[in-house]
């Protein structure tokens, strides 16, 4: 039996990672849950799961059973809590990087949803990974793709990570249509039903590009080693070209229960509650190239890649930033685009070898951004 803590449990990830522990009541119970904001919701999940312990950030009346808890510092011992065998990390945001190495440093094994984290963390979370037990397990989709890809080959062997992206719903217009986009249109994503920021940077291609940088941090790979390929229909969740010319590419319905459930179960695979895909139900499957000078946000990725040091960080911070204020109604569509830009021109490289250089970097992207958005005015 396999304890699992679920950090972010009402968020989209949270609530199907419970949903895999319902499906395998032989082989999953649940120990932890927290929250941080939604609290009818996650009173509710207390009253129905009886979590062991439970962290929310702010004061709750108690709940018959289960060890209450709030505040930061309760969900960092809640994540490295000895008893629990699994952390599903579905936080959002940077939010998620604390919890992270407090896991890490306890040994756990982290299946891991939150990108935000690892494009941040770099070399302390891979500081963490080589002192202790800890292990990362990939969640999100293209990244549990790759890993299973990667499982038939060597290394050395791998020639490309190839990562799918399904382009969000605005791929195929111009980019000066895009200006005049709201936060409505910006959610309806054509293939995934995912949290509100996933589903605006999957629209901005913000999200490919933090998929570029967790890939590289989660494999070890160069920017160079890694494509990305347009695929609208969401089947093909990304391939690993090895040197002999063979593609391995994952396959399964868009269903993020698949990819949680692999990563809290591997080595072993066990049957899950998705649907099964039936390749002959499905539309064509297509694929294109994206065009780098459209997709400002792709690029912007594999630069800050590249350039290392805190212009990961000043890219997700910008981000972050920037979704908040466009979801106010404060920052345009192509805003969001503009503005991370803008931060990283102002931005001056410096090491990212401590928790306060990256959570000072974060706090200064975020100031970038707020300084763009007072001189241009919006609306
Ligand atoms: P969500 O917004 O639906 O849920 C986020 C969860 O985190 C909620 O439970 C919320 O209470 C909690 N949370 C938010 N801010 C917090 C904070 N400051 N401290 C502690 N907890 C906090 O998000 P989601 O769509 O489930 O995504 C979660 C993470 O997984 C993100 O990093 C996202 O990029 C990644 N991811 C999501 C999907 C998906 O299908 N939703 C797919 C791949 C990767
Ligand atoms: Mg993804």
């Amino acid at each position: 039996m396999k304890k699992v803590t679920i950090l972010g449990s009402t968020g989209s990830i949270g609530r199907q990672a419970l949903d895999v522990i319902h499906a395998h009541p032989e082989t999953f119970t649940l120990y932890g849950l927290s929250a941080h904001s939604s609290e009818e919701a996650f009173c509710g999940q207390l009253l129905a799961e009886k979590p062991h312990r439970a962290v929310f950030s702010l004061p709750l009346p108690a709940v018959p059973g289960v060890e209450l808890a709030f505040g930061e510092e309760a969900l960092l011992d809640l994540a490295g809590d000895p008893a629990a065998d699994v952390v599903v990390l579905a936080i959002s945001g940077i939010a998620a990087l604390r919890p992270l190495l407090a896991a890490l440093k306890a040994g756990k094994r982290v299946a891991i949803a939150n990108k935000e984290s690892l494009v941040c963390g770099g070399d302390l979370v891979k500081i963490a990974l080589s002192k202790g037990a800890g292990e990362l397990l990939p969640v999100d989709s293209e990244q549990s793709a790759l890993f299973q890809c990667l499982q038939n080959g060597r290394r050395q062997e791998v020639e490309k990570l190839i990562l799918t992206a399904s382009g969000g719903p605005f791929f195929k217009i111009k980019r000066e249509e895009l200006r005049d986009i709201t936060p409505e249109q910006a959610l309806r994503h054509p293939t995934w039903s995912m949290g509100r920021k996933i589903t605006l940077d999957s629209a901005t291609l913000m999200n490919k590009g933090l998929e570029v940088m967790e890939a590289a941090r989660l494999f070890d790979f160069e920017g160079e080693q890694i494509d990305v390929l347009i695929h609208p229909q969401s089947i093909v969740h990304s391939m690993v070209a090895y040197r002999d010319g063979t593609v391995m590419a994952n396959l399964s319905r868009a269903d993020m229960r698949l990819p949680i459930q692999y990563a809290m179960t591997w080595p072993d695979r066990i049957p899950s509650p998705a649907r099964k895909l039936n390749l002959w139900e499905q539309p064509e499957l297509q694929f294109y190239r994206p065009d780098m000078e459209r997709f400002l946000a792709l690029r912007m990725a594999y630069d800050c890649l590249k350039a290392g040091g805190g212009y990961p960080v000043v890219y997700n911070g910008a981000n972050e930033r920037a979704a908040e204020l466009f979801f106010a109604g404060e920052l345009s569509f192509l805003g969001i685009e503009d503005s991370v830009s803008y931060a990283l021109e102002k931005y001056t490289n410096r090491p990212m070898d401590s928790l306060e250089a990256i959570l000072e970097t974060d706090a200064l992207s975020r100031r970038l951004v707020d300084e763009f958005a007072s001189t241009r005015s919006f609306v």
